[in-house]
């Protein structure tokens, strides 16, 4: 399956990611007062509010350079670990899409991405991070290409897989980030990085999901 590189696709999914953030800015930083600094929904809005606003521009772009622009714009304006590593995900999707002439197909796209995340993080899957979403994201698209499923039904698998993902992180010990810090005490707990992912994933979806609606 290959991205369609259609400007207005750009834009129902940037909106979506924008409005899964401003709705639960405040949950995400409250899960973050449980085993961070509580800044998780406060950054995560800082860097999708510039987004927002670079919205008329970034549109107008091609997927890969749009892609890219939003990846710097949360490098540049998120405090936390979170930015460069979101920022990190989304440059290395846009340089993977830019590289095949706008081609690559999506499994190709986030296995470059995640990859990165775990390059900028030094981290894996199982340490209580994004890593716990994104790494099972990305394995189930591939499965599903695999199994040649519909899109409708490889989406829905993706979906699970970020929900199960997120699940995941909470009987986990932290072993990257500020979580780390609190050693056995991070048991128990969602983790509010691999929750922002999960929303991301599930409102990308469901816009893309949307928009294939005849
Ligand atoms: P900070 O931890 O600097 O306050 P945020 O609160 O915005 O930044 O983001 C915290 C989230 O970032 C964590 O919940 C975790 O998912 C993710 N994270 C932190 N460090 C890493 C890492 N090394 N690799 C992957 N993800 C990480
Ligand atoms: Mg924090």
């Amino acid at each position: 399956m290959t991205v369609p590189a259609e400007t207005n696709l750009v834009a129902r999914l940037l909106d979506a990611g924008v409005d899964a953030i401003r709705v639960n800015a405040d949950m995400l930083s409250d899960l973050d007062r449980a085993i961070g600094d509580g800044d998780h929904g406060v950054n995560m809005l800082r860097g999708f509010s510039a987004i927002a606003e670079g919205r008329e521009a970034l549109t107008a772009l091609p997927l890969a350079s749009a892609l890219e622009a939003m990846g710097t714009l949360l490098v540049m304006n998120v405090g936390g670990a979170s930015g460069p590593l979101y920022g990190s995900f989304l440059l290395a999707m846009g340089r993977a899409a830019a590289t095949a002439g706008g081609t690559a197909p999506l499994g190709k796209l986030l296995e470059e991405g995640v990859a990165a995340v775990k390059k900028r993080g030094r981290s894996e899957r199982g340490e209580k991070t994004m890593l716990d979403v994104l790494v099972p994201v990305q394995l189930a698209w591939e499965q599903a290409c695999t199994d040649g499923l519909q899109v409708r039904d490889a989406i829905e698998r993706v979906k699970q897989a970020a929900k199960e993902g997120l699940e995941s992180t909470r009987p986990l010990q932290a072993t990257k980030g500020r979580a780390s810090y609190l050693r056995e005490r991070s048991i128990g707990h969602l983790d509010p990085g691999a929750f922002s992912s999960c929303l991301l994933v599930h409102a990308v979806c469901d816009a893309f999901l949307e928009s294939t609606k005849p």
